[in-house]
């Protein structure tokens, strides 16, 4: 990325810098679909994983339905950058239909393949939950949406680098990712897909018409060797990641009684623990730790600040008190054991303080921060 900062080459140019600007952003697109194996797929950059979910549906967001193609099916637990996108499909005469999840936060297969038939536009199934981890059943969705030829798109942002996936056999017609997601910069995404997807922004020919605007190359460079690295080293980090995930939740669930782990009986990914708490509101336990140097999060990342219960333990079945109550704790390539031992044990604290107001918290120790 440093390098590419320093190049001002833009890709549209035809001198020179320009050309090795523009060979070096197709060059990274090839080594994003050698690195993921989606070969017969076409890579798109964007701004991230929020514009690659645009990009993916716009079409049913701008174009009305065609012949009796009216109707949308969404997971109740997409991104909100997917879920929000159901009133534009409205109004552009689209009937949505929410698929709903069972209280493990899986969705209900059952109830979205007898759904599905040729009045079928579009179905958006995420491949990981961003606030549980909990990964859906995208392969069979994928079999059935080809049959009935309805376009499934799959937010796999919280998934790539984090499971072992077979992509091309997933079966998904469009594949958005996110480069922060692992450890490549922000503000960078990418969209993988089979048919064109209708252009969001409109001007310059780049991205073969379908993104307007110069190309950000040194994030887009950055991205795909961060995936490419992320790919590489998953065999060493995601065992990492799960013995310390399941390190914390015995921990927690032996010392804090009432603790519970939202889809914690479900197909989850290594590094996400959803914890939900018996006495302390999330909003007051997340400014604790980060005081004590630890940062989780409450409901989704990408909401805070913005404080309502989080939806997807709503559609889990959890009640608004309990959902109030969940914090989700990322554990990363780098965490270490004594990081978590450090954490449970001021978490315990936390939570006994909040039982019992008399008991004193320990004070903070340095350094076991994340
Ligand atoms: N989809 C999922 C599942 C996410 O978790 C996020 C962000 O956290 C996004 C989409 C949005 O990605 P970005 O913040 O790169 O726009």
């Amino acid at each position: 990325m440093a390098e590419w900062m320093e190049q001002f080459g833009n890709p549209s140019s035809v001198h020179s810098f320009g050309r090795a600007a523009a060979g070096a952003l197709e060059n990274a697109r090839e080594q994003l679909r050698a690195a993921t194996g989606l070969r017969s797929y076409r890579v798109v950059f964007t701004s991230g994983g929020t514009e690659a979910n645009h990009l993916a549906l716009h079409r049913f967001a701008r174009l009305p339905p065609e012949g009796n193609r009216r109707r949308i099916l969404l997971s109740a637990i997409e991104h909100p950058c997917v879920g929000k996108q159901a009133a534009w499909f409205r109004a552009a005469g689209f009937q949505v239909e929410l698929i709903p999840v069972d209280s493990g936060g899986v969705i209900d297969l059952q109830w979205t393949l007898a759904r599905l038939d040729t009045t079928v536009a579009a179905v958006a199934v995420m491949l990981a939950n961003n606030e549980t981890g909990v990964i859906q059943p995208v392969e069979e969705i994928a079999r059935a949406c080809a049959e009935i030829n309805a376009h499934l798109h799959c937010d796999a942002v919280q998934a790539i680098g984090k499971m072992n996936v077979q992509w091309e056999e997933l079966g998904a017609d469009s594949i958005s990712l996110s480069a922060h997601k692992f450890h490549g910069p922000r503000g960078v995404g990418a969209l993988f897909y089979r048919s064109k997807p209708l252009a969001i922004f409109v001007g310059g020919a780049q991205e073969t018409g379908i993104r307007a605007g110069t190309e950000n190359v040194a994030g887009a460079l950055a991205m795909t060797e961060a995936l490419r690295l992320a790919l590489e080293e998953a065999p060493e980090t995601l065992p990492h990641q799960r013995l310390l995930r399941n390190r914390l939740e015995a921990t927690l669930r032996t010392d804090i009684s009432g603790l519970s782990v939202a889809g914690r009986g479900s197909p989850r990914l290594v590094n996400t623990s959803c914890l939900v708490l018996p006495e302390i509101d999330s909003d007051e336990a997340v400014m604790r730790l980060d005081r004590l140097g630890f940062a989780v999060s409450s409901g989704a990342a990408c909401h805070a600040g913005v404080w309502e219960p989080s939806a997807v333990l709503l559609a889990m079945g959890l009640d608004h008190d309990r959902a109030r109550r969940a914090i989700r704790v990322s554990i990363g390539r780098d965490t270490t054991t004594a990081q978590i031992d450090a954490f449970a044990e001021k978490l315990v604290s936390l939570c006994k303080l909040a039982r019992n107001p008399a008991t004193p918290l320990k004070p903070a120790t340095t350094g076991a921060g994340h």
